[in-house]
């Protein structure tokens, strides 16, 4: 059995229940779960492995639940810089569709660092498309390098632009192969335990890129599996008419009609969603993943967040793909879905309706764990995955600001976190990624993308 004892922290953010914060705070750590949190002087003294942490805020760790990770390869390309979604795609698919197990592999690290060191611990990862000899093991073994928990998934586009749909031919396939596969990969790599560090997520890519057959086999080999579903919903203006001309239905009345409705479903996205669905949504308890720059890089619209958030709809955070914010830095997603919500509530400002710090902690921690279904995971409780992360409070950006701490790290400008944990054991310590050396990944990153848009 190896143990961790995590003491002195300036104030212990636990995300339980009763949203407790402790002050010179601590917890003991068994086996990569937390058996005690409380007051250092409560806690037991002795352990294999003593973090002190005096002078830090911890927090649990955050939870991305929407990225695209090869998008790293590709971000502010000239030509996409300035376009609406779907004339993005139109731009990007053909760059993508060069995209080898290489890129697959060293892009999943690349974009796993930067989540990491902005206190990220548990990623999901939307990859639809496998190019050339692509394949999803690929960043399933390079997520196993960098020591996050990952959420891949077997996404995929099966409506190319010869039967209407918005991708080239060239990167769809057939149903046969993509159910196959995903059948492999979940039998191979996805463990549904708690503490789990790999699940596998069902993921056609969106109603514009798919066939409807597709949707609902992928629903029902997802559920005959165990395993948790996954699609974009809403994210344009655009969208939202190609479902209403394409298929005469709303995008959640098209999502009911496809079994794609459920506490096992979540969407990316979600911005053109009425009061009707999001009731609808509320009532399956299908839940949304906010990616709130990516909302503001594409033009697309600000997501009806303070209501998903009343009505009682799962939601999470997303720093979406790196093609569309483009960064992966989780704290500062949490920042800008905080302050976004707050310009959507400005035309009726009273004061009491704008989005808390610790809301937007809260959207980022237990948010995010309740989208994936880890009931293991958001929050530092007893029984709980040890997942945290603790930043210095001395620094530059939080000067002024030590009133109060936990709100500090959303209202100052956004850090990447001193200590990253997770299920006990260091992924960053003292600032720095302790998994991987990051120069030759960056380098190395630096020449497969040019090598891409070449
Ligand atoms: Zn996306």
């Amino acid at each position: 059995m190896s143990t961790l004892l995590v003491k002195h922290a300036q104030v212990l953010v636990t995300m339980d229940d009763d949203r407790r914060e402790i002050a010179e705070g601590g917890m003991y750590i068994e086996d990569g779960f937390v058996r005690r949190v409380g007051a250092t002087e409560d806690l037991a003294g002795s352990a294999d492995e003593v973090l002190d942490l005096s002078g830090h805020l911890v927090l649990p760790g955050f939870i991305n639940t929407h990225h695209h990770f090869y998008q790293t390869l590709t971000r502010a390309v000239p030509g996409a810089q300035n376009a609406g979604l779907f004339d993005w795609l139109r731009t990007l698919y053909p760059i993508w569709a060069r995209m080898t197990a290489e890129h697959i592999e060293v892009s999943t690290k690349l974009a796993l660092a930067e989540l990491a060191l902005s206190g990220c611990t548990t990623a999901f990862d939307h990859l639809y498309l496998f190019p050339n000899d692509s394949r999803l093991d690929d960043e399933i073994e390079a997520a196993h390098t960098i020591g996050l928990r990952l959420h891949a998934s077997r996404g995929s586009m099966s409506l190319g632009e010869s039967d209407g749909g918005l991708p080239p031919d060239s990167v769809v396939e057939t149903h046969a192969a993509i159910l196959a596969d995903t059948q492999r990969l979940i039998e191979t790599h996805h463990d549904p335990a708690p503490g789990s560090m790999t699940q596998v997520v069902v993921a056609p890519c969106s109603p514009f890129s798919v066939t409807t057959d597709i949707m609902k086999e992928s629903a029902e080999l997802a559920r005959a599996m165990g395993a948790t579903m996954h699609t974009h919903l809403a994210e344009t203006k655009d969208e939202e008419e190609f479902c209403i001309s394409t298929y005469g239905r709303r995008p959640v009345e098209l999502m009911e009609d496809l079994d794609w409705m459920g506490d096992d479903v979540w969407f990316a996205q979600s911005v053109f969603i009425n009061d009707a669905e999001i009731g609808r949504m509320a009532t399956a308890q299908t839940g949304v993943a906010h990616c709130p720059s990516s909302n503001m890089r594409l033009a697309s619209g600000i997501a009806p967040v303070r209501k998903y958030l009343s009505a009682g709809v799962p939601t999470g955070l997303g720093v979406d793909g790196s093609a569309s914010n483009d960064g992966s830095h989780l704290l500062g997603e949490a920042r800008m879905a905080m302050l976004l919500a707050r310009l959507d509530a400005a035309p009726n400002q009273s004061g009491g309706d704008l989005m808390t710090a610790r809301t937007a902690i809260e959207i980022a921690t237990r948010g995010g764990a309740n989208v994936l279904r880890r009931p293991d995971l958001g929050s530092l409780e007893e029984g709980k995955a040890a997942d945290f992360i603790a930043i210095d409070l001395s620094r530059l950006e939080y000067a002024g600001a030590l009133h109060d701490p936990v709100a500090a790290a959303m209202f100052a400008a956004p850090v990447n976190v001193d200590f990253n944990y997770v299920g006990g054991k260091p992924v960053v310590a003292h600032g720095q990624l302790v998994t991987t050396n990051m120069e030759p990944l960056i380098d190395q990153h630096n020449r497969l993308a040019a090598q891409l848009l070449d």
